[in-house]
């Protein structure tokens, strides 16, 4: 089946035997340091994985090979059209310039015949002056490979509404958002984030609790990037037969579907579908209205989305 893939972090997405190369150490510990094992205990122990990735994500030519070898995982899961997404400022530790990161990352892609297009995260917990970079800068390649920003990390610890200035200029400068809420926070968290004016939700699972979120998102025609394996890795829910997902999909809310960090979750799209089928049932068709879900919510132009969509259903 062909895919469309709206969340997935390229920093939670390197090949591990890239990062054994790299940093010259044994594929076994390269593994450990940057996938799950068992069950994480919380959000922030889920990011601590990300440490080991970002150490070899500091050159132009590590930051290239990388994402070329995103887009080449994203093409074995028959992804037609991803926006993948990784927080620029990450990258600054060995000297880069925020245009030599974005530059390497489009490069990178570039090299692996697929549509693709960036997201820049906003961290929770950077300053203002950080988070305020990110929005520059996408202003500056928006629609030249950047098409949106996204507001990422420790959702229990920095509230989604710390950041409204931030949001507030965002949308001044027309520039399209999916924030990160009710993930390890509670359904509130998500009214807020559509309050402030995202138009997709990182997750969003959280919005089965509250009528008020449901409704919320179904008046604001509002996506939710559900990533069900990454839940289950922060412990949100004991096994994937408890995840909400069926019950909001069933509920009419516009459910897309993805992996989130295909290398932290040790997992890829391909099996994310399988086991969505095996565990809930869905059809193949019920599959089709999930990408259809994400090229209507996608952050490109009208022209864009009809032109996936003719791939999607041929
Ligand atoms: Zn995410």
């Amino acid at each position: 089946m062909k895919k469309i893939e709206l969340h997935v972090h390229l920093d939670g997405s390197i090949r591990p035997t890239t990062i054994s190369e790299l940093l010259d150490i044994s594929l076994e510990e390269a593994i450990k340091l940057s996938t799950v094992s068992n069950k994480t205990n919380s959000l922030k122990e889920y990011l601590d994985k990300f440490d080991i990735p970002l150490k070899i994500m500091q050159t132009k030519e590590n930051l290239v090979r990388v994402s070329k070898e995103l887009a080449e995982d994203l093409q074995k899961d028959n992804v037609i059209y991803a926006e993948i997404r990784f927080a620029p400022n990450k990258h600054l530790e060995q000297g880069l310039t925020l245009d030599e990161i974005i530059t390497s990352i489009l490069t990178g892609l570039k090299e692996v015949p697929m549509k693709t297009n960036l997201i820049l995260c906003m961290m929770r917990g950077d300053s203002f002056a950080e988070n305020l970079e990110v929005i520059k800068y996408a202003k500056k390649y928006l629609g030249q490979g950047v098409v949106g920003i996204d507001l990422a990390g420790n959702e229990a610890q920095y509230p989604v509404n710390d950041y409204k200035e931030l949001f507030d200029i965002a949308k001044k400068e027309d520039i399209p958002f999916t924030i990160h809420a009710g993930e390890a926070d509670g359904a509130l968290s998500i009214i807020n984030a559509i309050n402030l004016g995202a138009k997709r939700i990182g997750h969003g699972v959280h919005a089965i609790e509250s009528e008020e979120a449901l409704n919320l998102i179904k008046e604001k025609d509002i996506a939710l990037e559900v990533c069900p394996k990454s839940n289950l890795d922060t412990n949100m829910y004991n096994k994937l037969d408890n995840h909400p997902i069926k019950k909001l999909f069933d509920k009419r809310i516009k459910v897309t579907l993805n992996t989130d960090n295909r290398t932290v979750s040790n997992i890829t799209l391909n099996e994310t579908y399988e086991e969505l089928k095996d565990t809930f049932k869905f059809t193949d068709e019920d599959l089709i209205i999930m990408n259809k879900n994400a090229i209507e919510c996608a952050f490109i132009s009208k022209l864009e989305k009809q032109e996936l969509l003719n791939v999607l259903i041929k």
